[in-house]
């Protein structure tokens, strides 16, 4: 797992992003943190990100996760980021790479279900994770879709579980900081 593709694409005296070191894993597979950041960059997005070997495993998706089993909702996988950027919350300047604001929408821990690692469920392309966040909690599934010869497409579906709940537009519901309590405009201003 390197972050040399996360480091060559941004101008760290520019952005206010983390730049991140090594990736630094070894610290044991109790309580991995994930955290969902909603991205208003030329488009809004949802980056679902999920602590792994020391790196962030990410992921953009365009209509963010859903808590409704019957959305299957695209998950692109993007390159990895640094553990710090869990707890990046700001304004990307412009013309930065990604350039827009990130609120932290959503954070917690998880867990791996069914498999041995994280890792080797991601590289069969079915990864089932238990969320312990604010707003999402419960069993999520990314299974990797091979389309036109492209493996960067994933879908992120809510299990069939007691947490699920059918019809409901949580990202409506939930617009706020889950670190924070900002909105967007909040986020924005407070960066000006
Ligand atoms: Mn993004």
């Amino acid at each position: 797992m390197s972050l040399k593709q996360y480091q060559t694409k941004r101008d760290f005296s520019k952005t206010p992003e983390p730049a991140g070191g090594q990736a630094t894993p070894g610290r044991g597979a109790a309580r991995l943190r994930f955290v969902v950041h909603k991205h208003q960059a030329s488009r809004l997005h949802y980056d679902f990100r999920l602590e792994m070997d020391g790196v962030l495993k990410s992921w953009a998706v365009p209509k963010g996760p859903s808590v409704d089993p019957a959305d299957k909702r695209l998950a692109v996988m993007v390159e990895d980021h640094p553990l710090e950027y869990r707890d990046f919350e700001g304004a990307i300047p412009e013309p930065e790479y990604g350039a827009g604001t990130v609120m932290i929408w959503d954070e917690g821990t998880y867990q791996v279900i069914g498999a041995e690692s994280g890792a080797e469920a991601l590289a069969k392309g079915a990864l089932k994770v238990d969320l312990a966040g604010r707003k999402l909690i419960g069993g999520w599934a990314l299974v990797r879709t091979k389309w036109r010869g492209e493996d960067k497409n994933w879908l992120l579906i809510k299990e069939k579980d007691d947490h699920a709940q059918p019809g409901r537009d949580v990202l409506a519901e939930s617009p706020r900081s889950a670190r924070s309590g900002r909105t967007m405009e909040d986020i924005a201003a407070l960066a000006e």
